[in-house]
């Protein structure tokens, strides 16, 4: 928890921002130029996620100060997938949330409109907001992390879907009848590109996978991308996440590489994969399904 003495008490407009995350809950007041006013997290526990979030979100609200007001709203960002229009989310990484009623869990502790998304929307809005999205119509941005998450702008309207997963690039097949993948399906990017993934295959923590292992995953991201830019008419990719972090230019080489082999088309000349310089926090993020 973070407040410090000598930051502003006085009113701000500011929301509750709530971001769930395979490995920690993060909760946090967040006003309406990003600034985070407070913030609290917890390690994402086995079981009773939402005994632990309510009591994050509980300590949250408690630890503002006298005079800061209110929050105007609720934005809420979980890994996919999610059904925005249902209100429930059934991230994998949560084997206890299928189908989770989250967002009427939220409206009822919180009292307010909550506006639930994917941490790819999430992500997404925020980089339009404050990132290197600004001004620029239509994107695909990805984030991989544990898991592969992203959503899509085109022509300056974020798109939703059925569900609410428009643009999620994690099931893409790569490699017919490749590597298992946890929805069930073979071959999926995200086998090949998630952290997880990686780590449960070479049973080692990621930064020590082998060049091979780099190489591949560099492959498999510019075969997703390729298809995904194809479809959306997309020419500009953000990518970022501590899969990039870690795995570094050799991976994003490969996926250049790759790329450039698997994206002929004409209208695709000039596809940029751009890393943007700052990664905006998950709970600024979330903050911005609410303030966007
Ligand atoms: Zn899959």
């Amino acid at each position: 928890m973070s407040f410090a003495p000598d930051d502003p008490v006085e009113s701000v407009p500011h929301v509750l921002a709530v971001a769930v995350e395979p490995s920690r809950l993060a909760a946090g007041l967040v006003d309406a130029r990003g600034d985070v006013l407070l913030r609290d997290r917890v390690t994402t526990p086995a079981r009773d996620v939402w005994r632990s979030l309510e009591r994050l979100i509980r300590r949250v609200i408690a630890a503002a100060p006298d005079g800061l007001g209110a929050p105007s709203g609720v934005g809420v960002s979980c890994v996919g997938p999610v059904d925005v229009h249902a209100g429930t989310v059934s991230p994998s990484m949560v084997p206890t949330w299928t189908n989770f009623t989250l967002r009427e869990h939220m409206e009822r502790l919180t009292g307010h409109d909550v506006e639930l998304d994917s941490a790819g929307a999430a992500a997404t809005e925020a980089e339009r907001w404050l990132g290197e999205a600004r001004g620029v119509a239509s994107f695909l941005s990805v984030q991989l992390d544990g898991t592969i998450e992203s959503a899509c702008v085109i022509d300056g309207v974020r798109l939703s879907g059925s569900h609410g997963n428009a643009g999620s690039i994690a099931h893409v097949v790569v490699e017919p009848n490749g590597k298992p993948c946890r929805c069930g399906a073979h071959g999926c990017v995200e086998a090949y590109v998630s952290s997880t993934a990686i780590e449960a295959e070479i049973n080692r923590p990621l930064g020590r996978a082998t060049a091979p292992t780099v190489e591949r995953t560099g492959i498999m991201l510019g075969r997703a991308i390729a298809s995904m830019a194809a479809m959306l008419d997309v020419r500009t990719v953000f990518v970022s996440g501590n899969v990039i972090d870690v795995l570094g230019d050799p991976m994003l080489a490969a996926m250049h590489r790759e790329l450039a082999l698997r994206s002929r088309l004409a209208s695709l000349t000039g596809l940029q994969v751009i890393e943007p310089h700052e990664r905006i926090a998950p709970l600024v993020a979330a903050a911005a399904l609410a303030l966007n």
